[in-house]
């Protein structure tokens, strides 16, 4: 699906500045915890008591680098996705090796066909992912051991070309880096072990032998900012390389919706329940398949006790509070904290 410009879903309040998002995996399994869930009724939900199972943890957390566009990561409107092939149109060729992306030293653009031939770049397998404009874009991947290219190109993470890379070719490499990486992934059957292809007409790969299907993956997690009077809630998590504050965010668990993550997160994470979920935008995070879904919410009751496991500090900052270092440019989780400042501190 085509990401939603933030810019043009958030209430008009709350204006952001920059775009995109962060974050990185806790995976630790937590005991149960009673929490607390909504209906699906946006953007005011009532509250219906539930237990739930821990789950999947995450921290928000932006990069380092300066302020960038807010459409970072978010491909245009003139973007439109392709399953089928366009021989003869200009391309874009998005070649990973990877989390990488091959690129000429000199100026950063992308290779075409005669380089990819040149590097044994395996382009039978490359796979359709859109047009942009007049370009026909397609992804490409070589296996990880494969050798460093000749011919002044390299391969550069994705993440560094934050800022470097013309925003909208980023946006559409991240689709990319995603479509590659599920054909890279899918090429046998995870039931049976027979060759998949690739169906006609849709993002499909389909077991030749047991017929068995296979979409692109996208995990979704949720990411919400905890508010208390003029007060926001920030945290810092245990295992975050950097130290910055941020909101809470978590994976959802197979079966929850959005907002019984965000109360389960809450109440797991910080201990505090919640009510009053107002959708902020999402943001998909191509690394590797994520779609991060953030929220504010209002304080419901409860005393802030973190969870060592995933929570270093969490606590209220408030009109006239210093704000410690939080996110970054890039990442919606500093979009949604500037957007919620304490007032005072706006
Ligand atoms: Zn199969």
């Amino acid at each position: 699906m085509m990401p939603i410009p933030v810019a043009t879903i958030q209430p008009r309040r709350e204006a952001a500045a920059t775009s995109g998002t962060a974050r990185r995996h806790g995976w630790a399994k937590r005991p149960a915890r009673p929490s607390m869930a909504d209906a699906h009724r946006a953007p005011c939900v009532s509250l219906v008591d539930h237990g739930r199972a821990g789950g999947q943890g995450l921290a928000a957390d932006g990069l380092d680098g300066a302020l960038l566009s807010l459409d970072m990561l978010v491909t245009p409107s003139h973007f439109v996705p392709l399953h089928a092939p366009q021989p003869g149109a200009h391309e874009h060729i998005f070649v990973f090796r990877g989390g990488a992306l091959l690129v000429r030293e000199s100026d950063l653009a992308l290779p075409d066909e005669s380089a990819c031939l040149a590097l044994d770049v395996p382009l039978a397998q490359s796979r359709a992912v859109g047009m942009l404009g007049q370009h026909y874009c397609r992804a490409a991947w070589v296996e990880a051991g494969a050798a460093d290219p000749a011919g002044g190109f390299a391969f550069r993470p994705l993440r560094s070309l934050f800022g470097a890379l013309d925003a909208h070719l980023m946006a559409v490499a991240g689709r990319a880096f995603q479509v590659a990486e599920w054909a890279r992934t899918h090429r046998y059957c995870g039931a049976c072990g027979g060759p998949m292809e690739a169906l006609a007409g849709e993002r499909c790969m389909r077991c030749t032998r047991c017929g068995h299907a296979a979409y692109p993956r996208i995990s979704p997690a949720m990411m919400v900012l905890v508010k208390k009077g003029d007060a926001i809630l920030l945290a810092r998590n245990a295992a975050s390389p950097t130290g910055r504050f941020s909101a809470l965010a978590g994976f959802l668990e197979a079966g929850e919706s959005v907002e019984d993550a965000v109360h389960r997160e809450v109440h797991e994470e910080v201990g505090l329940r919640v009510h009053d979920l107002r959708y902020f935008g999402s943001q998909s995070w191509p690394f590797p398949h994520s779609l991060m879904i953030a929220f504010t919410a209002q304080w419901a009751g409860g005393e802030i006790s973190a969870d060592p496991r995933e929570i270093a500090e969490a606590r209220w900052f408030g009109p006239g509070d210093t704000l410690p270092e939080f996110p970054a440019g890039i990442s919606i989780a500093g979009e949604l904290i500037r957007a919620n400042l304490p007032r005072a501190a706006a």
